[in-house]
């Protein structure tokens, strides 16, 4: 947007000079993840997929490879939930209304796993909606 000249802002932080917050790190029987990995490195990482499959799955199965290279996790898990309702506007539950207009509309992208009230795509990792 920036490029684009459609914002201006007066300052920019660059988040990826932040050094070390795109590694994994081994502590206390756990593993702590940076931000700022991206998601196919995420996915290849061989600790993730032997001790947290699931999660190395979910980042290899969003998009597209280009997607995966350049996305981020902390983008990835702070994008805006997908709903072409809820992004346009729409007034529904999400957006403060009483009616989910994807049960019965344009939800083909939509994650119908037995039922709402809202059934909005997540991220892969699980956020509260
Ligand atoms: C064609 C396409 C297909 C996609 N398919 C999928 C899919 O199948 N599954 C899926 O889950 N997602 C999918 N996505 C979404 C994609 O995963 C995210 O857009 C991407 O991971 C965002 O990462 P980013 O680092 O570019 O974040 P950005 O887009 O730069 O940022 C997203 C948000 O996170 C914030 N943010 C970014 N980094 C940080 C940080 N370190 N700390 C705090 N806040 C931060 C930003 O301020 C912004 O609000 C798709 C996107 C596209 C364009
Ligand atoms: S799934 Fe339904 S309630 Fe959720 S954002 Fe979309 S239209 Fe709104």
């Amino acid at each position: 947007m920036v490029k684009e000249h459609l914002v201006a802002p007066d300052v920019l932080v660059n988040l990826k000079a932040i050094r070390g917050m795109d590694q994994i790190d081994t502590q206390r029987g756990g593993v702590k993840i940076g931000g700022l990995i991206t998601l196919d490195n995420l996915s290849r990482d061989q600790r993730i997929r032997k001790e947290y499959t699931v999660l190395a799955e979910a980042a290899e199965k969003v998009g597209t490879p280009q997607i995966r290279n350049a996305g981020t996790l902390a983008g990835n898990v702070c994008q805006r939930p997908w709903c072409w309702y809820f992004r346009n506007g729409f007034p529904c539950l999400k957006n403060g209304g009483n009616i989910c207009f994807s049960a019965s509309g344009e939800n083909q992208l939509h994650a119908i796993f037995g039922g709402g009230p809202s059934y909005i795509v997540h991220p892969p990792i699980p956020l509260r909606h």
